[in-house]
């Protein structure tokens, strides 16, 4: 079934508010396989409301509305909905009992116009609205289906969970079901390139999305039971692992650092970081994580040549000859750090995050990372572009995922 969602309201066409109502709405169609192509918003204006009605009902067999059910005379969506179904208002004797009640309660008398929330739509079904005054309808008329709910994310809401999604669930017979998968290392249009064939799949879909810094693929089938969707999804997931494998580096929610932490459990090593150029991110990314007591070591910012002397133990002689930003200072950082924690693993990061270089000849975005791995050392040298807040934050993502394949 073919959905679409109208969004009324003149404060989201000016941008004074974000139609959140929609975000929630397309995830719970998506949720239930209904088909979702178009989404309006609409000002509070009777012809335009009308124009949005006539064009989705053009294409869908169902509209969702949300706004336009308060009292004020702007708030006119169930009105412009029942004309345009020919239907009549009808008032609902208990819903205006409820709403003189709530006044009541407050002690201040029902302002007259208030009357107007507890009016539904003939031959409608009453949708209950327990966190406002204004009720939903939902009307069945002509082969077309409508569902009107209120503005306030609060009440439209539980309204859907509670009155809407029993309703409708059962008009749909196929669900959709998707897995994630997230990819560091290489964009958007590489994975594009590896996988097209798969990208012009119709059951299961597979799409990628950009995130920040990482791309993540969803893969969507549709099914009578998550079961049967499942096995199609794993299907796809199989050859997805042998194309991108060592690029994959989780599933679902999962972040970098979550996986990270899982390895380092899982081999009962403990790990400890010296960080120049990106100033403790490393650390907090992984201290944010509950249970990294058990892993995590130490955590020090060595940004001036003489801290990383003093607390890293970095000779003066090193620093001269090769200078801060350098495989030799990375890797005798990372070992240290390790060696000074008796921890299995050191993690350094050393470089240039600009905007402006250090008075060398080495150029904005060089890293350097060291890595100190049961008494292996190693370095990484990177050369990233960018903000030094983009630099600093490859550095940190870039370093968890060399990680995670070292181990
Ligand atoms: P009210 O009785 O509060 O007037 P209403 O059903 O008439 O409710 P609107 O007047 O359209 O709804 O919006 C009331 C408030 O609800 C807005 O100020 C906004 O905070 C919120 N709201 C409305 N529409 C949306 C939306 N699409 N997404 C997120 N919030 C919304
Ligand atoms: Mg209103």
């Amino acid at each position: 079934m073919r959905v679409e969602l109208i969004a009324v309201g003149t404060e989201l066409l000016l941008g004074d508010i974000t139609n959140t109502n929609g975000q929630y709405l397309s995830k719970k169609m998506a949720e239930s396989g209904f088909a979702l192509y178009y989404q309006t918003i609409v000002g509070d204006n009777e012809k335009r409301i009308t124009e949005a009605l006539r064009i989705a009902y053009s294409r869908a067999d169902m509209v969702i509305t949300t706004g336009g059910l308060g009292p004020t005379d702007d708030d006119i969506t169930k009105e412009v909905c029942a004309t345009f179904f020919n239907k009549s208002l009808v008032l609902d004797p208990y819903s205006l009992k409820k709403i003189e009640a709530m006044y009541q309660q407050r002690n201040v008398p029902m302002p007259d116009i208030n009357k107007k929330q507890a009016y539904y739509i003939d031959e409608s079904q009453i949708l209950e609205n327990h966190n406002g005054s204004a009720i939903g309808c939902y009307l069945q008329s002509e082969g077309k289906h409508l569902i009107i709910l209120p503005g306030p994310p609060s009440e439209m809401i539980p309204m859907y969970e509670n009155e809407v999604f029993p309703l409708i669930s059962p008009l749909q017979e196929e669900t959709f079901f998707s897995n994630y998968l997230n990819i560091f290392g290489i964009g958007e249009s590489s994975v594009n390139d590896f996988i097209r064939d798969l990208l012009q799949k119709n059951n299961p879909t597979v799409a990628p999305y950009a995130k920040d810094h990482y791309v993540k693929l969803r893969i969507t089938a549709s099914g009578t039971s998550e079961n049967i969707a499942q096995v199609e999804i794993d299907h796809i997931k199989k050859e997805l692992y042998q194309r991108l494998g060592e690029h994959i580096f989780s599933e679902g929610d999962c972040s970098l650092e979550e996986v990270v932490q899982k390895k380092l459990t899982e081999h009962s090593y403990k790990i400890a970081i010296a960080e120049s150029c990106t100033g403790g991110l490393l650390s907090a990314k992984l201290i944010r994580l509950p249970g990294i007591s058990n892993t995590f070591k130490e955590g020090i910012i060595a940004y001036s040549n003489a801290s990383k002397n003093r607390s890293l133990g970095i000779p003066e002689t090193l620093l001269k000859k090769h200078g801060a930003v350098s495989k030799e200072c990375a890797m005798l950082m990372a070992k240290n750090i390790a060696l000074q924690n008796y921890a299995d693993i050191g993690i350094s990061t050393t470089g240039i995050a600009g905007p402006s270089s250090d008075h060398t000849e080495k150029p904005v975005g060089l890293v350097y990372v060291g890595y100190y791995i049961n008494g292996k050392e190693d370095y990484q040298e990177l050369r990233l572009s960018g903000s030094r807040d983009k630099i600093r934050e490859m550095t940190v993502l870039t370093t968890l995922y060399t990680l995670l394949k070292k181990l």
